[in-house]
């Protein structure tokens, strides 16, 4: 499939420059951000680009008119909605829906990393999160990214006893925020969580992000999808051809319940042997069944470590 490669016009990299230099200012009084908050002007991610999730698509590309129609609203009567929820394992794509429903609308795109935020700034967090709303907000058409928004509830950093009352308060300030956001404000916010446990109910309440949305696992038929992408996407990057004829049959089974970002680093292994093989002098041929069957056993062994240290499940 041709990925879109756009060209930023100079206008488009002036206004990159310019939220970077806000962050980087509001950095200067809260600490790096790096990491933390990003932003994209024009993103450039296209709804093609995502393999599988045909409602989740159809979903999140319905608010598409909030951002870039939103009197289309009122003309029957009603306010455009806030938000929306995405909830679903890691790695299946949430980021992805958030920044192709940013290319669609013209968009900026910001995404607050809520694990990331917290940890540093705690429930201060919410101050922050305001500061960084009026710079949004200040955009013609803005998605707000939310991302791991169940880390509100403060559980991975204060003891047991302490987290609800703080995480309490964080979600009323930032309940608060999402309140004060205008109608027709051509503001869409997105929150993502693959804990749906740990969201504090307010936050999805009527008025708020009170559309949910599911992004589950890709089924065989979308993680067969997903490979063709990110193959098609690896080979344009090499302008070659780099897998020989693969046999899905053989692949799709043991790679069951894998998301499209195990895919994605299933692939990347896979080449990455390569990679080596060449660097030693070998003489290295196509990607073909046999390697990725070898790939896929080898991720699955140490998949439950890689799991917990990247979902900070031993944190
Ligand atoms: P999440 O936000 O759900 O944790 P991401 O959207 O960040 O997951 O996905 C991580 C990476 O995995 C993406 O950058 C993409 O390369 C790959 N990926 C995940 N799901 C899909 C999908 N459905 N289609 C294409 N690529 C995917």
């Amino acid at each position: 499939m041709a990925q879109e490669k756009s060209q930023p016009t100079d206008q488009a990299w002036a206004t990159q420059r310019r939220l970077e230099d806000l962050l980087a200012k509001l950095g200067e009084k809260y600490g790096d951000l790096a990491g933390r908050v990003e932003v994209r002007h024009r993103p450039s991610t296209t709804f093609d680009q995502i393999g599988g999730l045909t409602a989740a698509k159809a979903g999140i590309r319905g608010f598409a008119t909030v951002l870039a129609n939103p009197e289309l609203y009122r003309r029957w009567g009603i306010t455009p909605p806030k938000g929306v929820l995405l909830y679903g394992p890691p790695g299946t794509g949430k980021s992805l829906l958030a920044l192709a429903l940013a290319t669609i609308s013209e968009a900026t795109f910001f995404q607050l990393k809520l694990r990331n935020l917290t940890s540093k700034f705690g429930p201060n967090t919410a101050d922050l999160l305001q500061e960084i709303l009026a710079i949004a907000v200040g955009e013609s058409r803005v998605v707000i990214f939310l991302d791991e928004v169940d880390a509100l509830s403060l559980e991975h950093l204060l003891p047991p006893a302490e987290a609800p009352e703080a995480s309490a308060r964080l979600v009323a300030a930032v309940a608060e925020k999402l309140d004060g956001i205008e109608d027709f404000a051509r503001v869409f916010v997105v929150a993502a969580t693959s804990r749906t446990d740990a969201v504090d109910p307010s936050l999805v309440a009527p008025g708020r992000l009170d559309r949910i949305i599911e992004v589950p696992l890709p089924d065989p038929q979308a993680q067969q999808e997903i490979f063709l992408l990110k193959k098609a996407q690896t080979e344009q990057n090499a302008g070659r051809r780099l897998f020989a004829d693969l046999d899905f049959r053989s692949i799709l089974p043991p790679m069951g319940g894998m998301s499209g970002a195990e895919i994605q680093e299933v692939i990347r292994r896979a080449l990455e042997t390569k990679v080596q093989g060449a660097g030693a002098g070998e003489e290295v041929g196509l990607v073909t069944t046999q390697d990725l069957l070898q790939e896929i056993d080898g991720y699955r062994r140490i998949k439950e470590v890689v799991e917990k240290i990247r979902y900070g499940q031993y944190l």
